[in-house]
């Protein structure tokens, strides 16, 4: 087993879940991001770059805003694998059973520095301090990860053409960008799953 995706693998049974398998992998192009609705035991949106071969991961419950003066608590989770980028559907049950789409992916490009030099997304996960620019569907622009506490960090929106106080896109932009369900649909079918097990 690979040691970076142990975790990952340690919470899932590869027989009974939908979910990719643990594999490093990396994009051919640019590095992505992705922003995964998903309703397990709580609602909360799963934010994941693309760093080193794996999609390091932060579970949002409020998800993402678009307004700068609002700070998103972010929790650190275990690293996914790169295929768990486009993933959407079903857990039907076990570690995080529920529904799962894809809200939002692009590519991102990595602005950290310290002390004006630049740190590499590695650098900047230890440091605790990431600054990235997203190309979203949905997101664009500055964003920045600061970590306060163990596995604790603040998303933010950072102060650019793309911050809007208004826009609230995760209370009116709910279509996956990979299809056109919405978690809602989901939960229907999921329940309907649930009932028939009985
Ligand atoms: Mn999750």
């Amino acid at each position: 087993m690979v040691k970076k995706l142990q975790s990952y693998a340690k919470k899932r049974t590869f027989k009974e879940t939908p979910e990719p398998k643990p594999k490093i992998k990396r994009s051919k192009g640019k590095a992505i991001f992705v922003i995964q609705q998903h309703h397990a035991s709580h609602m909360h949106f799963d934010f994941r770059l693309e760093v080193d071969g794996v999609l390091k991961s932060w579970a949002v419950p409020k998800g993402p805003s678009t307004d700068p003066k609002i700070k998103r608590l972010a929790v650190q989770t275990e690293d996914h694998p790169l295929d768990y980028a486009r993933f959407e559907g079903i857990i039907p049950h076990g570690y995080g059973a529920g529904t799962v789409i894809v809200w939002d992916t692009g590519t991102y490009k990595n602005i950290t520095e310290k002390n004006g030099v630049s740190l590499s997304m590695p650098e900047a996960c230890e440091h605790g301090h990431i600054k990235i620019v997203l190309n979203g569907k949905k997101l664009k622009g500055i964003y920045s990860l600061m970590r306060f506490k163990e596995h604790d960090w603040l998303l933010v929106k950072g102060v650019d053409a793309y911050a809007d106080a208004r826009r609230k896109p995760v209370a009116t932009e709910k279509q996956s960008v990979l299809s056109t369900k919405t978690i809602e649909k989901l939960d229907k079918k999921f329940k309907k799953m649930q009932g028939s097990d009985e």
